[in-house]
């Protein structure tokens, strides 16, 4: 029989089951957060944590990623200055086609930026071949260590969640209950229907090498380069969608990486102190999931639905998800998470930007 009671358990320890645990406790509420590997034990353990803002043109996922950048940073730089490394990120054109519209993304940065040329990049450590942008916010931070630090005093045990119930209008996961759940369990999600949300996982890898090489700053190409913090240097891509079930890491891997960054900094001292791997989750149009789940099974049931009829949207009772946070979990999840703390406690509205209903009606249509 089930014993202890919460407001809400969190499946999923990473760096958006964190953040929801830090928020909904903020407002009061009592939670449980379940992991079957243990805090940041899926993509967040293995993330480089770079943190910028989004490059384009304006759009809906830009201008999202945009106050998740300024509300996220001010939010490290209060609650866990120690963690946060405010070194600047570079973020360099991946190529001439994209070195062509630097000046046209510039009036669409909203973050603090300076747009340097390659002679002045090259005082600065790194060899490239075009004009870059600078934003002075960006930085890194110390992912395991930042999941850690929001789930600190929160009720955390290592289970891997087979299945939940509903008993009496609570949730019943193992011996423990609760009003609501969260669903923060990243690329793995079988727990209920979601297929209509289509979340997909990407492979990625990361090496830590030690180096005496002289970086202050951050650098963005098509992988990332972290400044030199003590002694050590983050070298991180997330891009391999070709893996389907994470696996152990590989050492050539992080290899492959200090290769490619031998294009663009001096890696002749680099020693590879540790591998990380992992997978990061993205939604069906990549932009991230946060609110209530859809009751999919009941919605099937109204007439002509599959012909494109739209009714009125049911959801599971006291059902919520936080996923698809893509390449920048370390951005969005602080900012979402206290939109849906907001959400669960006190009815504020979810923003359109991320409600996943916006994928329901697409996919239905599809099913026919
Ligand atoms: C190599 C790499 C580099 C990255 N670099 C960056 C970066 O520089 N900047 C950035 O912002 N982001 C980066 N990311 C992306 C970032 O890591 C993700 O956006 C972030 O991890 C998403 O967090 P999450 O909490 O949604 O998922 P996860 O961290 O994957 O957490 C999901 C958790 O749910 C648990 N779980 C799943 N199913 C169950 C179950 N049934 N029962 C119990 N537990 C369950 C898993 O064990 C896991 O711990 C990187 C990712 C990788 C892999």
């Amino acid at each position: 029989m089930p014993t202890k009671s919460y407001d809400t358990i969190i499946i999923g320890a990473g760096i958006a089951g964190a953040s929801a645990a830090y928020f909904l406790t903020k407002l009061g509420q009592k939670v449980l957060v379940l992991d079957k590997g243990g805090i940041a034990s899926g993509g967040s353990g293995a993330a480089g944590a770079f943190l910028s803002p989004k490059i384009g043109v304006g759009s809906p996922l830009k201008d999202l990623t945009d106050d998740a950048f300024s509300f996220t940073i001010k939010f490290y730089e209060k609650n866990f200055n120690e963690l946060y490394h405010k070194t600047g990120v570079i973020r360099v054109p991946k190529d001439g086609d994209d070195a062509s519209k630097t000046s046209k993304y510039s009036k669409f940065h909203n973050a603090k930026y300076k747009e340097l040329s390659p002679e002045q990049i090259s005082l600065l450590g790194f060899d490239v071949k075009y004009n870059s942008t600078l934003f002075f916010d960006g930085g890194t931070c110390d992912a395991k260590e930042i999941c850690f630090e929001l789930s600190r005093n929160i009720d955390f045990k290592c289970k891997n969640v087979k299945s939940i119930t509903k008993d009496d209008e609570l949730w019943v996961v193992g011996d423990v209950r609760a009003k609501n759940i969260v669903l923060a369990s990243g690329f793995e999600n079988d727990l209920f229907d979601m297929k209509y949300i289509g979340i997909k996982g990407t492979w990625g890898n990361r090496g830590d090498f030690s180096s005496q090489l002289k970086l202050d700053i951050s650098l963005h190409e098509s992988l990332s380069i972290s400044a030199n913090m003590d002694g050590v240097i983050k070298l991180g891509a997330t891009h391999e969608l070709e893996v389907k079930e994470p696996k152990l890491c590989d050492e050539n891997k992080a290899i492959d990486l200090k290769n490619r960054a031998s294009g663009i900094i001096d890696t002749s001292d680099f020693e590879l102190l540790k591998t990380y791997c992992g997978m990061r989750s993205g939604s069906r149009d990549f932009a991230p999931v946060v609110g209530k789940v859809i009751d999919v099974a009941n919605m099937l049931n109204y007439p002509n639905i599959l012909n494109g009829r739209k009714y009125p949207i049911k959801y599971i009772d006291n059902l919520f998800i936080l996923n698809g946070l893509g390449a920048r979990g370390f951005v969005l999840a602080p900012y979402l998470a206290n939109e849906l703390a907001a959400n669960i406690v006190n009815g504020a509205e979810i923003d359109n930007r991320v409600n996943p209903d916006r994928l329901f009606w697409n996919w239905v249509r599809k099913q026919k």
